[in-house]
């Protein structure tokens, strides 16, 4: 069944990433896709599916595909694939010119005449795809495997299921999405037209990595309002903000900030200041795979606004906290099935999967909170992302549709 498998990823892959569609960080608020050409490829996609005879597609006007494959057995979970069509804009995302790498010999790899070299000895991975094939760009605009390796192996699954008709599977719901980079993606997300039991997002990165967890995201503002005086004649009157929400902020602990903290632990991010002596402006950002530990950083967060209140007699504070996003995982464990299958397959196929946290938000973690659809995230074999040194091995992108095809039928035992 596999046979073609390659040759048909690598024919969608050199299809879809010389597509331009890098998204509009700027309007990305206020527009739906918010470049025009993302739904290039979504409409694209759309007539790749109906060459398939898919029937049930549809586009809406913020450019989401949602397609769905009829099950083979009756009563199993309808099951949710979700890609991003667009690329980031962090280095040139349009005007790809994907190289094709055969045979890797294990060196380095020198992209176009770009004067930029893929070094072997920064990219340690390289050496477990020795002999196969490598893509990466020119060295002039990032690759787009982010995330169209997700897009090419979802398109190469429903080839499958619709030319191997044996196989037994539930509902199928492809879900292709605009704007993922620009954070906004799910703002227009049209739940209405969605109705999986459960969702993986194949938007990953290194083979056999799966992200299941993320953070939780708390957002606190802090108003500082102080008492201004004429500075010749300030003794004993004046109240500074400024230096009420500086007092505040250097009294966050260093040890928990992003620069000093990795895998799973959390932190305080002081993001913003905008201050005058009368008054000043804060936004902090807490982060934790723990809701207890973002509850935690709040208090202290509403004791520090008290003790600045204290120190500096007359100076007020006004502190309001916002959730941003949960930890997706809360919403998966109240399925086990959703992360069993994806272990499950990766034990009979043989393939060492292991578990990242995300240090951030992601799609599927809104849609997780939004609708209480869990939707735990899947490698899809590329690196790099977001750089002219992005690169993908179709060796990964093969690994990844036999193991999201081993989750689907999984899905429809018992
Ligand atoms: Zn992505």
């Amino acid at each position: 069944m596999f046979e073609n498998i390659k040759d048909d990823l690598k024919t969608k892959f050199l299809k879809y990433t010389v597509v331009d569609t890098m998204s509009d960080e700027k309007l990305a608020e206020t527009q739906h896709p918010s470049s025009k050409n993302q739904l290039d490829l979504i409409y694209l996609l759309k007539k790749d599916l109906e060459e398939l005879k898919i029937e049930d597609i549809s586009v809406g006007k913020e450019g989401v595909l949602v397609a769905h494959i009829p099950a083979t057995v009756e009563n199993a979970p309808c099951i949710g694939l979700m890609a991003h069509v667009d690329t980031a804009d962090d280095v040139e995302g349009n005007g790809v010119k994907p190289q094709v790498v055969e045979k890797y010999d294990g060196g380095d790899i020198i992209l176009g005449e770009s004067g930029r070299v893929i070094k072997r000895s920064e990219n340690l991975e390289l050496e477990n795809y020795i002999g196969s094939t490598i893509f990466t760009s020119d060295g002039t605009t990032l690759l787009g495997a982010d995330d169209k390796a997700g897009v090419c192996e979802i398109m190469a699954i429903a080839k499958l299921l619709v030319e191997n008709p044996d196989i037994k599977h539930g509902e199928v719901e492809i879900i292709f999405t605009c704007d993922e980079e620009t954070g906004c993606g799910m703002d227009a997300f049209p739940y209405e037209r969605i109705h999986c039991d459960y969702c993986y997002t194949i938007d990953g990165g290194t083979r056999y990595e799966i992200e299941s967890e993320c953070f939780n995201a708390s957002k606190v503002t802090i108003d500082f309002k102080g008492v201004s005086y004429h500075l010749g004649a300030a003794r004993g009157k004046m109240v500074n903000a400024l230096t009420m929400a500086t007092t505040l902020v250097n009294s966050l602990p260093q040890a928990e900030s992003p620069e000093a903290t990795d895998n799973r632990y959390g932190y305080y991010c002081p993001l913003e200041l905008n201050a005058t002596n009368d008054e000043a402006h804060l936004v902090v950002y807490l982060r934790d795979f723990e809701l207890s530990e973002i509850e935690r950083r709040e208090n202290v967060l509403k004791s520090l606004c008290k003790m600045v209140e204290q120190l500096y007699p007359g100076g007020k504070t006004d502190i309001k906290i916002k959730r941003q996003y949960f930890n997706m995982k809360e919403i998966s464990n109240t399925n086990p099935k959703v992360l069993d299958s994806i272990y499950e397959a990766g034990r009979r196929l043989n393939q060492p999967l292991f578990e990242s946290p995300i240090r951030g938000g992601t799609d599927g973690a809104r849609m997780a909170n939004e609708k209480g659809i869990p939707c735990p995230n899947i490698y899809t074999g590329g690196h790099n992302y977001h750089s002219y040194y992005e690169w993908c091995s179709l060796d990964a992108m093969q690994d990844a549709v036999k193991l999201i095809l081993e989750i689907l039928k999984i899905g429809a035992e018992n």
